[in-house]
């Protein structure tokens, strides 16, 4: 008998462990998030509509606006040189992208996008 309550106790401190290291995640997580941005941006790949809505807000893949299936998230590249924000789809960007204004190759330059950025970008607001 003392095996097993020696092995529920185990159970439950291993329990309790991952309870604590969960939570701490968690409250990393928000804290990034809150950082990140305030909007999400997305392109069409089809007609080349550019919209955002809030944090909180995802549109499906449907364009709004040409209605195929080609809606795709954004991603924003931080160039230094000019402080300019390239906003560009977020698919097969691996490699990295090309600021508009200066063509530098731009690495490890992932910016999130803000509000700000899209509506300079001249993304319609879309409410969710
Ligand atoms: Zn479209
Ligand atoms: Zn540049």
């Amino acid at each position: 008998m003392q095996t097993h309550s020696q092995s529920i106790r185990a159970t439950l401190s291993v329990i309790l462990a991952t309870l604590l290291l969960s939570h701490t995640a968690c409250k990393k997580e928000a804290g990034l998030a809150a950082l990140e941005t305030d909007a999400n941006g997305f392109l069409c790949l089809k007609c080349g509509a550019k919209f955002y809505t809030e944090r909180t807000v995802f549109m499906g893949s449907k364009c709004p606006q040409c209605k195929q299936d080609a809606l795709t998230q954004t991603v924003g590249y931080y160039c230094d040189k000019d402080q300019h924000l390239t906003i560009r789809a977020a698919e097969g960007d691996r490699q990295g992208a090309t600021c508009e204004k200066c063509q530098a190759h731009l690495v490890n330059a992932m910016k999130s996008p803000s509000e700000k950025d899209y509506k300079a970008w001249g993304a319609t607001k879309v409410k969710g």
